[in-house]
């Protein structure tokens, strides 16, 4: 008998399987059993035009059997079956594809990925097979035909007896080792597993027998002695998979426990979520898809453990279980899957990361994710509220990464908190509620609301009755820096150097002040020694004392955030000092200076930048110092 050599290709990849790392190899039945399916989808497309083939659409189906003594797992179907031609041309070469010459350009590590991600069709059963014996009828032939190989070395075919039309494909399996348990895969309960992971919805029945065990029938005596019953085993033919996938049905079939139910099976959450949308697309890419917003965000969600991705079905076969490129990060909070027949999981694809379609399928996905946000923040306002407090805090980072590339897709779906009746409301809502006059989106900065409220900054800009937002959180004020101006309305914060609402008279009048006191203003400058770029005296305080401020491009908050980041280098905000001349302080500084001691306006200017400090929230640097301070003063 002559032993044929595999072409080049097929070596290649051969090697590439054997040497696979160990938690791939369980993929090889999901090749199989697809395998299988496609056969016998050509055999039962057949059967619809003609007799002759026999059976009907309930008799085909896919069989797994395990043969524990032999070390030995069988997958059977009656499918179209592969004449001695076919055997030859089908496993003996293997088409060369452009993934294939990607693939032997590069590292052993993606080999794997491809792997695990796609599958390599029947050459898998290599990564747990010594070797694999196929027979196989095909249709319309009264012959049948063996193929068999044991890898590297090349394969034979030869003559055979089979009886009905169909492939059986034997898999002696290698020999278990320290770390790999290939005697795992003829386990049952492995097997049943495996094919509700990989293959549940094969549109035909994958069926094994399984063993069951059953208490043995007692006799009277024994039942009435309450002794234990024996047990028996007993065999039954049970159907692995549930076939139609949930996202196949019609919508109308479906109702909401169905979606909800699938969602916290699936994803493994506790929670029903929050939302679902259950999209059939057709056009440009073809695709169903189940998409899910989780009611609560996954503990380590804001962590770099947290993998987003969706699901990716070809055609009910898993190719990938979470499928990062379908998700830009600020949506990476959805939970689903897509299925399409414009994929494939056929290695003579290009890698799924250079997919033309899969991208296609993103932007569409993408597309679907901010209508139905938009949706629901039109419609159920309390709903989009509650998502908001899970995952807003993504999308603000959406808006502030990639260089604010994504702020147009992303600033209608926020929120902020207002200062009327600290309600949350969306930019759309800020703007349309602003007074004529008012020429800014007015913003102030702080750890929490509470504290926001009492900034002495705030107080100029509610006396005029405009509506302030307040940012709690770090990225916020990047975030709205990123904006920049919505709807030609610029943002401002409260700090700012200049608020654009002082009246020309009130400027002059304070101007005029400000020159009087330049002596007394400088003096305390020096003696803040660099802490501050100047003292001031302010337009915006009404009945505090002080408040701090800045100017250029970094205010206060930015420093704090930026600053706590795990980098070397420190940023500092441009300080500003301001003291209200209104405040009865102001006058005590002004009889200070005069009665000529520097030393007492010096403490002077130390307390007021450390209360101002205190404030903003930021810690002092010296607080002996401080209390000392008062407690001299008093
Ligand atoms: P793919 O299925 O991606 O084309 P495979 O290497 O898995 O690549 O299989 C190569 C070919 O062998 C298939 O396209 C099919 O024609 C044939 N084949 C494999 N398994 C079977 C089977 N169980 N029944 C009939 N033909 C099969």
């Amino acid at each position: 008998m002559e032993t044929k050599q595999f072409k080049a290709e097929s070596k290649k990849l051969l090697d590439m399987m054997i040497h696979s790392i160990y938690t791939h190899k369980e993929i090889f039945l999901r090749e199989l059993i697809s395998n299988a399916s496609d056969a016998i989808d050509k055999l039962y497309f057949k059967s619809l035009t003609d007799d002759q083939v026999g059976l009907g659409k309930d008799d085909f189906a896919i069989w797994i059997s395990a043969d524990r003594e032999g070390n030995r797992l069988k997958i059977s179907d009656n499918g179209i079956g592969m004449t001695a031609e076919e055997l030859e041309a089908h496993l003996g070469t293997i088409a060369e594809s452009g993934s294939l010459k990607f693939k032997s350009e590069n590292k052993l590590e993606e080999d794997n990925q491809i792997i695990g991600q796609f599958g390599v069709g029947f050459y898998s059963a290599f990564m747990v097979a010594k070797k694999v014996t196929v027979i196989s009828k095909a249709y319309g032939s009264d012959k049948a035909y063996q193929w068999e190989s044991e890898g590297v070395d090349g394969y034979t075919i030869t003559e055979t007896n089979k009886k009905s039309v169909g492939t059986d494909i034997i898999l002696e399996l290698l020999p278990d080792s320290e770390d790999e348990d290939y005697s795992g895969f003829l386990d049952q309960y492995k097997l049943k597993s495996l094919v509700k992971k990989y293959s549940d919805y094969i549109r035909f029945p994958i069926k094994m027998e399984v063993t069951h065990s059953r208490p043995k029938e007692q006799s009277e005596e024994d039942k009435e002695a309450g002794k234990t019953p024996e047990y028996e085993e007993y065999l039954e033919i049970e159907t692995l998979n549930s076939m139609v996938p949930l996202w196949k049905k019609n919508k109308s079939e479906l109702k909401e426990e169905d979606y909800k139910h699938f969602y916290t099976e699936k994803f493994f959450d506790y929670n029903e979520p929050l939302k679902y949308s259950h999209v059939k697309n057709e056009g440009a890419a073809n695709y169903n898809a189940l998409l899910y917003i989780p009611s609560k965000a996954p503990y380590d969600y804001y962590s770099k453990e947290y993998e987003k991705g969706l699901q990716l079905y070809s055609n009910g076969v898993l190719i990938m279980d979470k499928c990062a490129d379908l998700l830009p990060d600020y949506f990476s909070f959805v939970k689903g899957l897509v299925d399409s027949e414009d994929l494939s999981l056929n290695i003579s694809r290009e890698m799924l990361q250079h997919d033309r379609q899969l991208k296609i399928i993103a932007k569409s996905i993408e597309k679907t994710i901010s209508s139905e946000l938009k949706k629901m923040l039109k419609n159920e306002r309390e709903k989009y509220e509650e998502f908001w407090k899970a995952f807003g805090l993504q999308m603000k980072y959406g808006i502030y990464s990639d260089y604010g590339m994504n702020k147009e897709k992303l600033q209608d779906l926020l929120l902020f908190t207002s200062s009327n009746d600290n309600k949350l409301v969306t930019l759309d809502e800020y703007v349309t509620g602003m007074r004529e006059e008012q020429k800014y989106i007015y913003y102030a900065t702080g750890e929490s609301i509470a504290r926001i409220s009492q900034l002495p900054q705030t107080e100029l800009v509610k006396d005029n009755g405009f509506e302030i937002l307040y940012l709690t959180d770090n990225i916020d004020e990047f975030a709205v820096k990123s904006i920049g101006k919505y709807k030609d309305k610029e943002f401002k914060s409260v700090s700012s150097d200049d608020l654009g609402l002082e009246s020309p008279e009130k400027k002059e009048e304070l101007k005029a002040k400000e020159e009087a006191a330049s002596g007394m203003l400088d003096e305390l400058a020096k003696a803040l020694d660099g802490k501050v770029t100047k003292v001031v005296l302010s337009q915006r305080l009404k009945t505090h004392p002080v408040c701090l401020t800045s100017e250029g491009e970094i205010s206060l908050e930015m420093e704090k955030v930026l600053n706590s980041m795990p980098t070397d280098q420190k940023v500092h905000a441009q300080r500003i000092l301001e003291i209200n001349p209104d405040h009865e302080i102001f006058g005590k500084l002004n009889s200070v200076k005069e009665s000529g001691d520097g030393d007492k306006l010096g403490k002077y200017a130390r307390l007021l930048y450390d209360q101002a400090l205190l404030i903003e929230g930021i810690s002092i640097e010296n607080p002996v110092e401080f209390s000392n301070l008062i407690c001299e003063l008093m």
